[in-house]
């Protein structure tokens, strides 16, 4: 039986999923029509929980910190004329600090999406369970009864060759190929602004050192746009929007992208160096469905977010985290057929949220302008320089300021998003997305929910809780006299752990944290993911855990 995947796009996606089954002791064919990675800088923010995520399958998320810009360099949004002036507001980006620690071990970092990658594909370069083919394209997908052939194409000799899997992961981008040859349409506004993204290096350092930060939103009439900061001193993209029913995207040529540089700039500077331009569209869908047969779709080929909001690559991990322990209990025949429904029934909805949310991000920027441009177009700059003059002194700039928070503040979308379906045990329903508080998380222990972090000793060493679940299988974390689980669970190969027993938590009781007696137990999934909740031991444990697993994991019977 074919055991193999194979995985189209080596994007952060597609490179995280072959770790993720590799970690599974799962096979992938891993591809990209690109000879090379890309070089264009992208995503920066990348959060806790794909930092969670990464290291747990060894991609140590200390070093990838370590790469990224300082909290004090990035730890700012800033909303300007130009980057020379006048400053109209200052916002803190995102949770960069310690006071981060409570609920992640890895605060988030602003990186550029190619050292990221960098770092995955590092990783991949040692596994023996993952090869990984750059410079071929998948042009076709064939479904069999058991497996999929697809159809490669090697870019640069024109050769083509059939391969077969058992399952397929398009984490092959917002064009994705694989979607459209699927037929599987995209629900919401499909190009509601076009950009032109303009990579270029230069030393902004005395420009910006007395105001670091790592996103400046122009205002400045004759400007427009965002520059994004990856490195001050070096790797810069604005973002450009345009009309393309006034303008064609061919006229940004390379002499016209350096003047729009030096007017955003508000100054000409001598080291410019113009890397990368690129057309950019900006989109709010997502796939009405993230299965065709035996192909799943995963990341920016399930979703295209507006970029206000940080959340495509992030969004892209955690899907490709959901699928790929699915994908290989399905392989190894611990779960059925029937567990890959419910990929499309978690994720769906988390992408539903943070696509909605990101659009309405992009929205209220648009509260600014019309503060600062004031409500006749005929007098907008006129309107614009009375604020310039003294931004300080106007109130209602004060305010659209401030409604600006929470675009810069979504660790509750980073964290706190949770899971209902079949195979989670009683899961509350979900809140409508209108309901959600994006800046406040609150850990919980109910059914859905990501087990929060907390910091515990482990053998005289201080860790994340996190960091104790396996990734490769399921887990019982029990109260202090939680034994009879801790046997059950054991006797069906599931790791398990006794509160105060296996590892320390002095701060806190095991009931107050979790509101189960000491003999409960969390069934956690290798996802993190809350299960069950499994209060008393009455009866026997190992036949209702054998029971509720094989209910949960969409099979018939569990042989222990
Ligand atoms: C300016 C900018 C800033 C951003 N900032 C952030 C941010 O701060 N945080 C964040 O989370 N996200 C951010 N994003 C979004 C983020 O870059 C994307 O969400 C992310 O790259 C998606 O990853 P992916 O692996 O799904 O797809 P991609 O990165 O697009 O990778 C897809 C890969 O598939 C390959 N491919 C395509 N078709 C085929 C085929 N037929 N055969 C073989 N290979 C194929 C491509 O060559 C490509 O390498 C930003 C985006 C932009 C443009």
């Amino acid at each position: 039986m074919e055991s193999r995947i194979l995985i189209v796009g080596a994007g952060p996606v597609g490179q995280l999923a072959a770790l993720l089954l590799a970690r599974q002791g799962i096979a992938s064919l891993l591809i990209d029509r690109r000879e090379a990675a890309a070089s264009a800088p992208k995503a920066h923010a990348v959060n806790p929980r794909t930092l969670e995520i990464c290291d747990s399958v060894g991609v140590s998320a200390e070093a990838l910190r370590a790469q990224g810009a300082s909290a004090n360099d990035a730890g700012f949004v800033r909303f300007v004329g130009t980057l020379s002036g006048p400053e109209f507001g200052v916002l803190p980006y995102e949770r960069q600090d310690d006071e981060a620690l409570a609920f992640t071990p890895f605060p988030l970092t602003n990186i550029p999406q190619p050292k990221f990658e960098a770092a995955l594909s590092a990783a991949i370069a040692v596994e023996p369970l993952i090869e990984f083919r750059r410079g071929v394209n998948c042009v076709g997908v064939t479904h069999a009864p058991s497996h999929v052939i697809a159809e490669l194409e090697h870019v640069a000799s024109k050769e083509r060759e059939h391969v077969t899997a058992a399952y397929v992961i398009a984490a092959d981008g917002a064009n994705s190929r694989l979607r459209q040859a699927l037929g599987i349409a995209m629900d919401g506004p499909e190009g509601l602004q076009h950009n032109v993204m303009i990579h270029f290096e230069a030393d902004l350092s005395a420009l910006t050192d007395h105001q670091p930060g790592v996103l400046y939103f122009l205002f400045e009439p004759t400007t427009k746009g965002v520059l994004i900061a990856y490195d001050r001193a070096k790797t810069w993209v604005l973002m450009h929007p345009f009309d393309p029913a006034l303008e064609d995207a061919a006229s940004f040529d390379e002499p016209r992208c350096r003047q729009l540089i030096t007017d955003a700039l508000g100054v000409a500077v001598p080291d410019l160096n113009v890397r990368n331009i690129g057309p950019w569209v900006m989109s709010a869908q997502v796939a009405q469905t993230y299965r065709g047969g035996r192909v799943f779709l995963a990341g920016d080929a399930a979703h295209r977010f507006p970029p206000t909001g940080g959340l495509g690559l992030n969004t892209g991990v955690v899907d490709a985290q959901n699928l790929c322990w699915k994908l290989a209990a399905v392989l190894k025949g611990e779960a059925g057929e029937a567990l890959l429904e419910t990929y499309e029934t978690e994720r769906r909805p988390v992408a539903l949220v943070n696509t909605e949310q990101s659009l309405a991000n992009a929205s209220k920027l648009f509260d600014l302008f019309a503060t600062l441009y004031g409500p006749d177009p005929l007098k907008t700059d006129e309107h614009y320089a009375a604020i310039a003059a003294n931004p300080k002194a106007d109130a209602a700039l004060a305010l659209s300021v401030e409604m600006q928070r929470p675009h810069f503040d979504s660790f509750n979308l980073q964290l706190g998003y949770r899971y209902c379906s079949d195979a989670i045990d009683s899961a509350p329903a979900l809140l409508k997305a209108s309901d959600v508080d994006i800046s406040r998380y609150e850990p919980g222990f109910e059914p859905g929910a990501h087990l929060p972090h907390r910091w515990v000793t482990k053998d005289g060493r201080r860790t994340s809780l996190l960091s104790l679940i396996p990734v490769d299988r399921y887990a019982l974390i029990t109260g202090p006299q939680g034994e009879a689980w801790v046997k059950a669970a054991q006797s069906l190969k599931l790791a398990g752990l006794r509160f105060n027993a296996d590892f320390q938590d002095q701060s806190t009781t095991w009931e107050a944290l979790t509101g189960l007696t000491g003999t409960g137990a969390l069934l956690l999934r290798p996802d993190g993911h809350i299960a069950a909740r499994l209060d008393t031991v009455g009866g026997d444990p190992l036949a209702h855990l054998r029971e509720l697993m094989a209910r949960l994991n969409a099979l018939q019977t569990v042989e222990a």
